[in-house]
């Protein structure tokens, strides 16, 4: 028998969703910064084995809408519900309920089995962990609880399994080689931005667009053209750093990480260009692919 089925990993910005999918898959998909929204897109992550395939989609973490970027996240996570077979609703040790508590309600009217994670245990005691996993078994009596570490892969085996108990029966949904459905492109342009989230201060990094023009393989070595939209002059500057400095210090990171990624040597082009305002204007959001 061959199961198969989709996994949507919910939960607020920061928690570890991304953290937790990265460590399912083994490989570094999803970037991870200690900033909340790094994640804007739905990622599907992708594990097989011979009798199962497990398809986890990452979602950007819930929150109130305050432009249309926003607004693109959201619809973002509500579509990645509709065709989900479980929900990984996880939660860490702050406890704190759903950003937007909507969303408990709408999980609930979808009648999809969920699993709670704790996540991030290796931060407190067992005491505290008892009262966390009352605290939201009170919360969702039918839900299955875990508590988890995702930075320190324990339990995550045990994830997985009740997982698997959970899917139906199907076959796979995609080749059984593939580890995620983004482009290399894609994969490129969240490095970078990674990189940018690391280094730079305030609203910087949720100024910052990404998009690889080019991407060649040559054999040996990929070359590599990116550009980084800001939407005003002056954070152009900022981006830039004086003499370059700032920059490059990103396109050595980012390079390092993509070489590591590919398992080739990489020349990475990047160039700075203001999209004035890009946000807040749709057309430039369908632009850059947000829906
Ligand atoms: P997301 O916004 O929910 O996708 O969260 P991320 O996966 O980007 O993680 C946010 C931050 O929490 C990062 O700094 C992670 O290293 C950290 N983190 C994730 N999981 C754990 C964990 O199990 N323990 C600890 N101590 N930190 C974690
Ligand atoms: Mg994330």
């Amino acid at each position: 028998m061959h199961k198969a089925g989709f996994v949507t990993i919910l939960g607020n910005p920061n928690v570890g969703k991304s953290t937790l999918m990265n460590e399912l898959i083994g490989d570094r998909v999803s970037i991870i910064t200690s900033k909340a929204q790094t994640t804007r897109h739905r990622i599907l992550g992708v594990i097989s084995g011979v009798d199962y395939q497990i398809v986890f989609s990452d979602t950007p973490g819930v929150i109130n809408p305050h432009h249309n970027l926003h607004q693109a996240m959201m619809n973002t996570v509500k579509n990645s519900l509709e065709d989900a077979d479980v929900i990984l609703y996880m939660v860490d040790c702050n406890n704190d309920d759903l950003k937007d508590v909507t969303f408990l309600e709408i999980i609930d009217s979808f009648k999809i089995p969920i699993i709670i994670l704790i996540n991030k245990i290796d931060l407190i005691n067992q005491e505290e962990v008892n009262s966390l996993i009352d605290y939201w078994a009170q919360k969702n009596p039918t839900a299955l609880l875990i508590p988890i570490s995702a930075l320190t892969n324990f339990n995550i085996e045990r994830v997985k399994e009740e997982i698997l108990n959970i899917l139906p029966e199907s076959p796979p949904y995609f080749p059984k080689d593939t580890l995620t459905d983004k482009s290399e492109r894609f994969i490129v342009s969240e490095i970078i931005r990674e990189k940018i989230l690391e280094r730079y201060k305030q609203e910087i990094p949720y100024s910052v667009e990404v998009v690889v023009e080019s991407f060649k393989d040559k054999g040996k070595v990929i070359v590599i053209d990116a550009i980084i939209y800001v939407e005003r002059e002056s954070q152009k500057g900022i981006m830039l750093g004086k003499k370059g400095i700032a920059i490059n210090a990103v396109g050595t990171a980012a390079r390092k990480t993509v070489q590591n990624f590919f398992k080739k040597k990489i020349f990475l082009g990047l160039f700075v260009k203001v999209a004035k305002d890009w946000r807040s204007r749709k057309s430039q959001l369908k632009k850059f692919g947000y829906n």
